[in-house]
């Protein structure tokens, strides 16, 4: 599958277009009134107009996934439930090149990216298949005359609230150790990016790997359709990654019902560029930041916070590697894709213009660099001069812009560095692990990568500090976050216990 026509018309033979807002009991629901363009970000060309599902389709979605849950799913052995999730790897990677293809024209990240994220999807699945037998209690030693011991229970069901910029990847994150742990899956993906999702979901079903509905789909607006999955009674917990202003409505419906939620949110995440840095290393790090998925990730460092001694020398060479770079639509695979959508391009055009209102000036780039025709394209934009209480440095920008900020000596890195109401990731570039390994103690963050950025892989644990979040992701810790402890003690009369009575 090689453009745009073709792409659109093999989401229509999955019967997934035309104001579909479900999929569940391997159907495609459809809804009527209101319907959802779904476009191409490269060129604003809608690829698909779908439909919002209301509190009937929600319901359908949720009590579908509440029966699987009742169903073969539910009583499984937990080995025999990670040999299925083996093969939902498997079936992932049979379908990486047309999952690649459709979320690079969907999001317009450009191809590699796109078939990383799918790799990526897959290694969830074959990481959370090896686990699925191994989230186990412990016994605890109280008293001679009972056993105490724990056990790991599923919720039931879980909602997965989804965001845009990489759908297929976030989806996965949460689904596979939901789905290890042994509950079982409703998805309201971002209605600007849904077609991985759907596609995923009716390849699943199409596979019969899974029991039926063990994963459902509710599309729609967030504060309709979303609003709905999220306080509907069938489901007994929340996984949400989105902005800090959703997060906030979701946990205050979620503590209406008292269930619990994950919370994966934004992040303006420092590195600190020490003097005896590697420079080329740092600089590479800074600009690869604005560039992947055009800067839109939660996780990038878009603060680089560098020692004044070899601030004018990072400049240079950051503004080097944001120079020169191709710019064009996802599938042609050039260094950098388009926004989102027209509303973000101009927002983050904006956060530029007053960033330069505030002081700041431009490196390399700038808000009127790329002249595109159509599309929402932003060229690499390096910002010097930053100073932390600028807006640029407090709010996310989630496009292709990086912010420079000097500072003279450790402390002050630090407090630049921690003021910040997120804390979802740190890093720091320096030669010495001694001071690498103090800083990463002294940083607010959830994660703190040395001298590498971006790191980390799915069996890493992942989330925020502050008001990036509230759990974990990734890594055999989501197990914890996707199941409930239950304690169970045992009265054992003594005498029988210690063998007096027969
Ligand atoms: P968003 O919060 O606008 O939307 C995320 C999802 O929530 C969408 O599916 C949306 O429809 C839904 N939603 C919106 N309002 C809702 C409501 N009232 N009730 C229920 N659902 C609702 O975020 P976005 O613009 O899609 O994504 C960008 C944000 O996501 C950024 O802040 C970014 O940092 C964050 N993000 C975080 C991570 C992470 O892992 N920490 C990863 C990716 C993105």
């Amino acid at each position: 599958m090689t453009t745009v026509d073709e792409v659109a018309a093999f989401v229509a033979g999955l019967d997934l277009d035309d104001r579909c807002a479900a999929f569940v009991g391997g159907e495609v629901l459809r809804s009527d009134g209101d319907t959802i363009d779904v476009e191409d970000p490269a060129t604003g060309k809608v690829l698909v107009a779908t439909g919002e599902a209301g509190a009937d389709l929600v319901d359908r979605a949720v009590l579908g996934a509440a029966e699987a849950f009742r169903g073969p799913w539910g009583t499984m052995r937990h080995s025999e439930r990670g040999r299925a999730l083996r093969r939902v790897a498997d079936l992932l990677r049979e379908n990486a090149g047309m999952l690649a293809d459709l979320e690079s024209i969907d999001t317009g990240k450009p191809l590699s990216q796109a078939r990383s994220d799918v790799e990526t999807s897959a290694r969830y699945f074959e990481f959370y298949a090896g686990v699925a037998d191994k989230n186990h209690g412990e016994t605890i030693p109280t008293r001679s005359d009972e056993l105490v011991y724990t056990v790991r229970e599923p919720y039931g069901v879980v909602a997965h609230v989804t965001p845009w910029n990489s759908p297929l990847s976030q989806l996965c994150r949460g689904a596979a150790p939901s789905l290890a742990c042994g509950n079982t899956v409703v998805v309201k993906p971002s209605e600007v990016t849904p077609l991985s999702t759907l596609v995923f979901a009716r390849l699943l079903d199409r596979s019969g790997i899974l029991p039926r509905d063990v994963l459902t789909v509710a599309l729609g607006r967030g504060p309709t359709t979303g609003a709905a999955v999220v306080q509907h009674p069938a489901v007994g917990h929340i996984a949400f990654t989105g902005s800090v202003p959703t997060g906030t409505a979701i946990m205050t419906m979620a503590a209406q019902r008292m269930v619990g939620c994950n919370l994966e949110l934004g992040g303006k995440s420092p590195t600190i560029v020490l003097a005896d840095a590697d420079l080329q290393k740092a600089a590479r790090a800074g600009a690869a930041a604005a560039i992947r998925n055009s800067g839109q990730s939660c996780f990038a460092t878009t603060r680089m916070l560098v020692h004044s001694s070899r601030y004018d020398e990072f400049v240079e060479r950051c503004a080097e590697e944001m120079g020169n770079l191709s710019v064009g639509p996802g599938l042609t695979d050039p260094d950098l894709g388009p926004l989102s959508s027209g509303p973000h391009l101009a927002k983050v055009r904006s956060m530029v213009e007053a960033a330069v209102g505030e002081g700041a000036e431009v490196a390399a780039g700038g808000p009127d660099a790329l002249d595109q025709p159509t599309g929402h394209f932003h060229a690499p934009t390096l910002l010097v001069g930053v100073d932390n209480a600028m807006t640029i440095a407090q709010n996310e920008v989630f496009g292709p812009v990086q912010s420079v900020i000097r500072f003279d000596d450790v402390d002050e890195a630090v407090a630049i560095a921690n003021d910040s109401r997120y804390g979802l990731a740190a890093g720091v570039f320096t030669n010495d692990l001694t001071s690498a390994h103090a800083l990463a103690g002294r940083l607010e963050a959830g994660q703190v990568q040395i001298n590498r950025y971006p790191a980390g892989d799915v069996s890493t644990p992942f989330g925020g500090y502050k008001a990036s979040g509230i759990g974990r992701e990734k890594g055999v810790e989501a197990m914890h976050h996707y199941s409930q402890l239950k304690t169970v003690i045992i009265d054992l009369p003594e005498e029988r216990w210690r063998g007096r009575t027969a």
